[in-house]
């Protein structure tokens, strides 16, 4: 049945592909349309140099060399005319004969081979078309193991119970205990849930089948649920193994965070086949699913029911440790140079994930080879982590000195802020090259990697983000929109600081979203409170913002001395780290004389 759905889908795309290319080439052949009377005319005028005459088309052009194309009800007249003013003519049979028959019948031709094509196929591969390319059929036990996964410590702990059952089951199940089936590992894009899922197959020895949910998404009704039920079907005959299920939340989606209609039937039989297949289970099947996402919220709570993923495995980017250890494993075959510490660059990558990481490594050592260099050094990698974090730089777009200038004051005001004001993360570069969207960069790198925040730290997070159209207002008494990105980070944190933190001293210590949002945003916001509530939110937002954005004022017109010196440097450097900081600033007092 479900091959029947595929060839007619395969045939009507061909079809139309034919269809397109046999008009185009068509188009292409055919030169601009004239009138009859024009044609005429030209003939009259001995405009026209030469014509192919087919059936009543003619075809031909006029002494300029330009085509021209029209038709005649009456050709002997046309040839007599023609002939009087010695035109060249040259005849070729009309549209019933044979060549007109092959150009017009192309589509059906292809059709026609498509056709034999995929009885072909279908032949050879001796089932039905929809099966094969459904998931990956794993040859050999993958290589991967826990070796190749660094800085999640944690996740690993709690798979290795997992791998300890796929490798010896009857030793669990001896008195009677169910072995767990289902793990769902969650956690933001390029943390490595692919990476650990296959580890665990790697560790264990076993056969590794993998499938993307996002696979079914594009799928007409019925294919889907097949393609699960024989993957199970499959993964039964070489248990024990491990089925991967990337991005489950494709199917598993509950209803509320489904899209628009389509794929919606599709998704819910896919979601029915996987359920009835992982009840279906027999103690005796060793085999683990293990799926993966980075939407639990959006998952079908029915697949989280205990029997299918009851176990949960969270995965959050690296701490520092973490992304030191990964950075290990990918600077192995990379060639350092000697003064090039890992911890270092670690501690400069907060919020970096696995992938982020493997990538950074990668891009310096393409870098310092484009250079000739012998030995990656510093300069690759900061180089590399600015791609990665900004896009590429942006050579040779030539900025104006104005825009310079601006920008100079703008990055000398964050930084000002961020050196002078207690409790901020060190400075670490300052720069006015522009890469990416961003006209220039102050970069801060955390003392350590911080899950808690105190409210002196972020309120003075909040004066550094505003500093830098503060400087811009102070200087120029106007402000650019290269401050919209700052503005929306700072009016971010406030919203957090009072809804979900609880640091207003009017609205009091009460959480005013839903959950912890975290990584995965607020999609399933509720409103909990009133809309007087809500006006009062607002207000205390504002008024927090607006005081924050006052005392950036203040210490930045107290130290305009500072942004001048240190706007100048911008401009002659264009890249300052710490030491040139400190040449400008060498007082630590936010306001005025020590
Ligand atoms: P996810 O499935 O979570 O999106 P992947 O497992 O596909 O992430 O990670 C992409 C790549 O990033 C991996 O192939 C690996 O090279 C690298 N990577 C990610 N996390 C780690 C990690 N913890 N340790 C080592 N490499 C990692
Ligand atoms: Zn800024």
């Amino acid at each position: 049945m479900t091959a029947y759905y595929r060839n007619f889908l395969i045939i009507l795309v061909l079809t139309i592909v034919g269809v397109v290319i046999y008009n185009v080439v068509n188009l292409e052949q055919k030169p601009p349309a004239m009138s009859y009377s024009s044609f005429l005319s030209g003939i009259k005028n001995k405009e026209i140099k030469s014509v192919l005459i087919k059936g009543g088309e003619i075809t031909g052009s006029d002494i300029y060399n330009r085509p021209f194309a029209t038709f005649s009800p009456d050709v002997a007249t046309v040839i007599a005319r023609l002939e009087e003013q010695a035109v060249e003519i040259t005849t070729a049979p009309g549209k019933s004969a044979s060549g007109g028959f092959t150009s017009s019948s192309l589509p059906l031709l292809i059709i026609m081979g498509a056709w034999i094509v995929m009885m072909f196929f279908q032949k050879k591969s001796g089932s039905d078309f929809a099966k094969n390319k459904s998931f990956s059929i794993p040859t050999k036990a993958l290589s991967i193991t826990f070796k190749d996964v660094a800085g999640v410590p944690e996740a690993k702990e709690e798979l290795e119970e997992i791998i300890s059952f796929l490798r010896d089951s009857k030793k669990f199940t001896r008195l009677g205990g169910r072995l767990p089936k289902g793990v769902l590992l969650q956690g933001p894009p390029g943390t490595g849930k692919t990476l650990l899922a296959k580890a665990i197959a790697g560790e264990a020895g076993v056969p590794f089948f993998s499938i993307s949910g996002s696979d079914f998404v594009e799928m007409y009704v019925g294919v889907g649920a097949s393609r699960v039920r024989d993957l199970f079907k499959q993964a039964k005959k070489n248990a024990p193994c491990i089925i991967f299920i990337d991005e489950i939340d494709a199917v598993g989606g509950h209803r509320a965070a489904k899209s628009a209609a389509g794929g919606q039937d599709e998704r819910q039989q896919t979601l029915n086949a996987l359920l009835v297949e992982m009840d279906g289970f027999k103690t005796g099947d060793t085999v683990v699913i293990v799926a993966a996402t980075n939407r639990p919220d959006a998952l079908d709570p029915a697949l989280l029911r205990p029997g299918r993923f009851d176990r949960q495995v969270n995965i959050l980017p690296p701490d520092i440790n973490g992304r030191q250890e990964i950075l290990e494993v990918y600077g192995r075959n990379i060639v350092m140079a000697d003064k090039v510490h890992l911890r270092d660059i670690a501690a400069a990558t907060p919020g970096f994930t696995g992938a982020d990481l493997a990538n950074l490594m990668n891009e310096s050592a393409l870098l310092a080879a484009r250079k000739n260099k012998d030995a990656v050094d510093l300069d690759d990698i900061e180089d590399a982590k600015d791609k990665i974090m900004m896009g590429s730089e942006r050579k040779g777009l030539v900025i104006s000195m104005d825009e310079r200038r601006t920008t100079a004051y703008h990055e000398a005001g964050h930084a000002i802020l961020a050196r002078l004001l207690p409790n901020t993360d060190p400075l670490h570069k300052i720069t006015i090259i522009p890469r990416g969207r961003a006209m220039g960069m102050t970069q801060q790198v955390p003392l350590d990697d911080r899950h808690s925040y105190s409210k002196e730290y972020l309120t003075n997070r909040i004066k550094i983000m505003l500093g830098g159209r503060t400087a811009e207002e102070i200087i120029f008494n106007q402000f650019t929109t290269g401050a919209s990105n700052d503005l929306q980070s700072a009016t971010a944190i406030a919203t957090r600081m009072i809804c979900q933190w609880g640091m207003s001293d009017h609205l009091g210590p009460r959480a005013y979203t839903g959950d912890d949002q975290g990584f995965l945003g607020g999609a399933t916001e509720k409103l909990l409170y009133s809309e007087e509530t809500a006006m009062a939110i607002d207000h205390e937002i504002n008024s927090l913002i607006e005081e924050c954005y006052q005392e950036a004022m203040i210490i930045l017109e107290g130290r305009i001395d500072y942004l001048h010196k240190l706007a100048a440097l911008l401009l002659e450097k264009e890249t300052i780290g710490p030491p040139e900081i400190d040449s400008v600033i060498t007082s630590n007092q936010p306001y005025g004389e020590e």
